[in-house]
């Protein structure tokens, strides 16, 4: 029999679910929306040095503090047996999601050994009975007022300008960094044995009266400790050269010229910017490569002497002092010229000169068509003006491995390789690194004894 069904129930049936569910809903995403909205957890907290467990006298914390209601308080204070003192308390009226705060111990007149440091961070939210949800670090510290102990164990005693020079000695305490201070810049040490080697350049454009490397050790402590090596500085004197520039050679040159200095028009002026304004940003590039963090292997991937290309004839030299002259012998530029050039025959194969590991393929500017290979330590070779590469970054390659093929790209004139020798990505004398004497007697004995 066929049942009719009334028509209220079906009007409640077909409106009420929908308003249950609706209310269900909002409910339920409410206490979502609460639940993932209210700020339960304390501020992070970062510690600039890291917590290593030693800290210095004068050594500088920096807090770095997060959190999204807003910090609201800092307080660092120091305890040791029944005593503490407070060397940090910040209030904040108002709560903003990061903030910055440092302290040191300089004030404390705290004695050497254990102590304990706490830094309680509260944040802005209304959990806690309106306090807000903190963060309290507990650290189990030891001052150390002590700066670390460098012994030099072997040094060079002289460093000609251009030049290279390696020295191994030992730190008495673990180091957060050490390494050769020379002129504001810091030569990262490697790891030998027992001690440290670290390899520096005397850079070309460093006089003599400017060249007091440092050795310099800081521990984890912060303390720092830097003396100077008793090496001599030696001038030497560099070959000058006439470079002619023909109008045929910009004509030939006018399409890459224009490439590398788009904002000049005429070749002669694009090639000027080349030789001036792009060297400079090729220099800056080579110590950008070098100083990229995993560049650099800690070991020498090496042994023995470096090659230099085979059956070919030297056509210039680190440090020639390059005057560029016109068809009319009117001089027009001047640079010093950062490498060996070697000529063979055209497209000649280029040989790794030692084993390592590619880091930079490409073009570069001047150098053109470039390979740079990493030997471990700082210590870099150079291959420019390619008319083909043969290996990618991060293949390893042997010494003697085929690498590339000469060629004129870049500001080349003729098919030439242009070998150059880098520590840190600044340009070095290549005819050291050719000499096995002179690699024995000031890098390899120094990194091979013991210590
Ligand atoms: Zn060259």
């Amino acid at each position: 029999m066929f049942k009719r069904r009334s028509p209220y129930r079906e009007r409640k049936a077909s409106s009420g679910v929908p308003v249950v569910a609706l209310l269900l809903f909002l409910a339920l995403s409410g206490a979502v929306v609460w639940f993932f909205m209210k700020d339960l957890t304390g501020p992070s907290v970062v510690m600039d040095p890291p917590h290593s467990g030693r800290m210095g006298v004068s050594q500088v914390v920096r807090l770095s503090m997060d959190d999204k209601s807003g910090i609201r308080s800092v307080t660092v204070t120091v305890r040791r047996g029944d005593k503490s003192m407070v060397v940090l308390k910040d209030k904040f009226s108002k709560m903003e999601p990061h903030r910055e705060a440092q302290f040191s111990l300089k004030d404390t007149q705290l004695p050497e050994g254990a102590f304990e440091l706490e830094i309680k961070v509260q944040d802005g939210s209304f959990d806690g009975f309106g306090f807000g949800n903190t963060t309290t670090l507990r650290l189990a510290e030891v001052l150390d007022a002590h700066p670390p102990q460098i012994a030099v164990k072997s040094w060079p005693q002289v460093v000609r300008r251009g030049g290279a020079g390696m020295i191994a000695y030992t730190v008495s305490e673990e180091v957060a960094s050490t390494g050769v201070k020379l002129g504001g810049t810091l030569f990262p040490s490697f790891r030998n044995g027992n001690g440290y080697v670290c390899l520096f350049p005397f850079p070309f454009g460093m006089k003599p009266g400017e060249f007091f490397p440092e050795v310099m050790a800081r521990d984890l402590a912060g303390n720092v400790t830097s003396s100077r090596l008793p090496i001599r500085a030696a001038n030497r004197t560099f070959r000058a050269d006439t470079l002619r520039i023909p109008e045929s050679f910009l004509n030939f040159k006018a399409a890459e010229l224009a490439q590398i200095c788009p904002e000049k028009s005429t070749p002669l002026e694009q090639y000027l910017c080349a030789n001036s304004k792009e060297r400079l940003t090729d220099d800056a590039k080579l110590i950008e490569v070098a100083m990229e963090k995993g560049n650099v292997s800690p070991l020498f991937l090496w042994n023995g002497r470096f090659l230099q290309l085979p059956k070919s004839a030297v056509k210039a030299r680190y440090g020639d002092l390059r005057t560029y002259v016109d068809d009319a012998r009117q001089k027009i530029d001047e640079q010093t010229h950062m490498g060996l050039d070697l000529a063979s025959v055209a497209r000649a194969d280029v040989p790794a000169s030692q084993s390592g590991r590619v880091v930079w393929t490409g073009y570069l500017g001047i150098h053109g068509n470039m390979i740079l290979i990493d030997h471990g330590m700082g210590l870099m070779t150079q291959y420019s003006h390619l008319s083909e590469i043969g290996v990618r970054p991060g293949d390893a390659v042997q010494a003697g491995q085929i690498i590339g093929k000469t060629g004129t790209t870049g500001l080349a004139g003729g098919d030439h390789l242009h070998f150059g020798v880098l520590i840190w990505g600044y340009p070095v004398e290549p005819l050291e690194w050719l000499d096995p004497k002179w690699i024995k007697n000031n890098i390899t004995d120094r990194v091979s004894a013991p210590l």
